[in-house]
């Protein structure tokens, strides 16, 4: 029996491939193994967002030539961002791997075990399920260029799949007990907009909205130039559509998202967010910012540290700017902003939304809300709840795959903790 390892870092589109490559690797009767050295094919999906990252994946790839060394036989492979078309400078780098093929290359992993006649004997359904919820890529790619980012270059252009397609997936993965769905694109309110029909994701989430036994439906990440009021009211107004966006806002200065080439000014950030909390009641809005992007001075930088206080957003994931080689902001951009500033300017916006987040999150102690499970933790239920709030809870019954009422009893700045309803 042959055995696979597989590891991950990155965004949520980096784990839905991860998945996909899981169930495809399944179906050909490959087993997980525990460790590398367990392994006969070990595979590393990469991520190249920032350089904290890639420097993950190259440690990893470094580690693995001891593997490689320990056992000739082993088969490593490499996908994911780091991998474009530059297979033959990183088999340079890393000789000891054996198979390159990007993030939209499953093909080619297909082709390469299929000289060394490890192919299946029937077509093996290429499905993700992660019970009870599931990510399903919709829209793949991205062409925005915003200067700092680097997945246009790594992700290609914008390319969505046709609702029919997707219902046909939803449909399989809620016959095989999945719950809930996320719908994933780097921008996925852009969903349709290069398909013949011009279907938006308004049209997506009311299709898959009709399916027997979904319960709920979310959709990640959202670019605000896309957040349409049909978008908006589709989610206040579809039942399974749940009360959560993600909208990066990346600056809160006029001139720094100029810089950034994201296409809106902080203005009309503003208006859109108060368009959608008046049409969705109790929206959970979580955004993305950077700091220390080439040029922001503190006043400039203050302006995003006091967007964030004034929103007042449920989570913000803040990420210090990394030069990605053959950006704009790279090429062009050379007034860097110190490493301990940045980090110092990081600092100050987890702090700021830590006590923000605990606020929001002990209004909700005495309430009680549903809660989706997903496994046990350390002897606890955890799972999450329309809003994405991460809930724990005790319970002797099992709970695995259930909607839950817990009711509140605690709550910090990323978790709600409460006792299951009878
Ligand atoms: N498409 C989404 C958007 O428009 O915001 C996000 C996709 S990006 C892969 C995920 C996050 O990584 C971004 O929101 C941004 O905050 C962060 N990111 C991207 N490039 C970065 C860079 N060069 N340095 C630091 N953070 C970066
Ligand atoms: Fe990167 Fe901008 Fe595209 Fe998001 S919208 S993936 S940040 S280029």
């Amino acid at each position: 029996m042959a055995h696979y390892y597989l590891w991950t870092i990155g965004c949520q589109m980096n784990r839905a491939d991860s998945e996909r490559l899981a169930a495809y690797l399944d179906g050909m009767g490959y087993k997980p193994a525990a460790s590398p050295e367990a392994a006969d094919l070990v595979l590393l999906n990469s991520c190249v967002v920032r350089q904290s990252a890639e420097d993950r994946v190259t440690h990893q790839l470094d580690c693995l030539k001891a593997v490689k060394e320990a056992n000739p036989k082993v088969a490593i492979g490499l996908t994911g961002c780091l991998v474009d078309s530059n297979a033959a400078e990183l088999k340079q780098r890393f000789p000891h791997v054996d198979v390159f093929f990007g993030p939209q290359a499953l093909g080619n992993l297909e082709e390469w075990l299929s000289t060394r006649g490890a192919l299946p004997e029937r077509e093996a359904p290429v499905l993700a399920v992660r019970f009870p919820t599931a990510f399903v890529p919709v829209i793949q790619g991205c062409d925005s260029f915003c200067t700092y980012c680097i997945v246009p270059f790594r992700r290609g252009r914008e390319k969505s799949r046709p609702i029919a397609d997707i219902a046909c997936e939803v449909r399989e993965l809620v016959r095989r007990g999945v719950k809930e769905v996320t719908l994933l694109g780097q921008k996925v309110d852009a969903y349709g907009h290069d398909l013949p029909e011009k279907p938006d994701l308004a049209d997506l989430l009311t299709e898959l909205n009709g399916i027997d036994g979904l319960v709920r439906l979310r959709f990640l990440t959202s670019h605000p130039n896309h957040m349409s009021g049909r978008i908006i009211e589709a989610v206040a107004s579809l039942d399974k559509a749940c009360e959560h966006i993600n909208l990066p806002v990346q600056a809160g200065d006029d001139e720094v998202l100029k810089a950034m080439r994201r296409g809106y000014r902080v203005g009309d950030y503003r208006k859109l967010i108060d368009r959608i909390r008046s049409v969705i009641p109790g929206v959970a809005l979580t955004t993305d910012v950077i700091v220390g992007f080439p040029g922001e001075s503190d006043e400039q930088f203050r302006h995003t540290l006091d967007l964030v206080k004034e929103i007042r957003f449920d989570a913000v994931h803040v990420a210090a700017y990394s030069r990605r080689p053959g950006t704009w902001a790279t090429r062009h951009l050379k007034d860097a902003v110190r490493s301990p500033i940045k980090r110092d300017r990081k600092r100050l916006v987890e702090a700021a939304q830590a006590e923000i987040a605990q606020g929001i999150n002990t209004r909700l102690v005495g309430q009680a809300v549903e809660v989706l499970v997903e496994g046990k933790e350390k002897g606890r239920w955890q799972g999450r709840t329309r809003t994405d709030k991460l809930v724990f809870f005790s319970d002797p019954v099992d709970r695995a795959g259930q909607l839950a009422q817990v009711k509140i009893d605690r709550a910090g700045p990323w978790w709600l903790e409460g006792l299951a309803q009878r």
